[in-house]
């Protein structure tokens, strides 16, 4: 265990939750990233499926399990991942974010799927400690971005970073016959993200200005987890890398960033 090394930042595109008991080429790209990097402290998670109405953290010591979706088989909804929570990372956030308020929860919320599913794969063994950062949904993206640069302390101790979202996701679009394709505009507006993450990642906002936004950003909440992983991208004053790049089902992205 290395507490001290400088730990990656890293945005995963997590894609349907049923990737949670899959093996394919994004869980293989997940795992093989886990594989890769010092064993963290503690994981700070930013999933798309806490988006509510303030910066908040859990803070308790055994976060719940969150099955948060439906129609999916019953070996899903019987998930579990036991990691422990970690009271001293939520006060961390709480402290380096100021003048930022994040609120302590308690008991609202737990780990969801954005981060079990994609943490199933990176650390199967759910030993390492996870808190979960939430998205408020009365912010601007230069909130998301300021906030996320402002976790870049945590990086030199011991803390991976972990935004799960996905840059492109459009459910009323989905197109089950394009299992590895997507639409012309969500492939126009992948890669111009890509182009802003891999080259300036602090314009990450300009993307809402991008003609193919409203498609593929119908609704924010899987794109703002990106927006941290911008800000820390901009904090280390190096673009991101993409990792485990592609599309799928016509209106999904699944391609991921890594800051280190
Ligand atoms: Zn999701």
């Amino acid at each position: 265990m290395n507490a001290t090394a400088r730990m990656p930042a890293v945005f995963i595109g997590h894609g349907s939750p049923m990737n949670t008991l899959e093996t394919n080429r994004y869980t293989e790209a997940w795992r093989a990233f886990g594989e890769s990097i010092p064993r963290p402290r503690a994981i700070l998670a930013i999933s798309a499926h806490w988006h509510t109405d303030a910066t908040a953290v859990t803070a308790m010591p055994r976060p719940k399990v969150i099955h948060d979706f439906y129609g999916f088989p019953p070996a899903l909804s019987q998930f579990d991942y036991p990691a422990p929570g970690s009271p001293e990372l939520a006060a961390e956030v709480a402290g380096i974010a100021k003048p930022t308020r994040v609120e302590m929860d308690h008991a609202s919320w737990g780990l969801d799927h954005g981060t079990w599913s994609v943490l199933a794969h990176v650390f199967p063994k759910a030993d390492i400690p996870v808190v979960q950062l939430s998205l408020h949904n009365q912010r601007d993206a230069d909130y998301h971005v300021t906030l996320g640069a402002a976790l870049a302390p945590l990086r030199s101790q011991g803390v991976l970073i972990l935004g799960s979202g996905n840059v492109v996701h459009n459910l009323r679009r989905i197109d089950f016959r394009r299992p590895d394709l997507a639409f012309d505009w969500a492939e126009r507006f992948d890669d111009d993200v890509k182009a802003i993450m891999t080259t300036r990642p602090g314009d990450i906002a300009q993307a809402e200005s991008h003609p193919d936004y409203a498609l593929s950003v119908p609704t924010p909440e899987h794109f703002l987890p990106l927006l941290y992983i911008a800000g820390l991208s901009q904090a280390a004053g190096k673009p991101a890398r993409p990792f485990a790049e592609g599309r799928t089902m016509g209106s999904i992205s699944m391609t991921g960033y890594i800051v280190d």
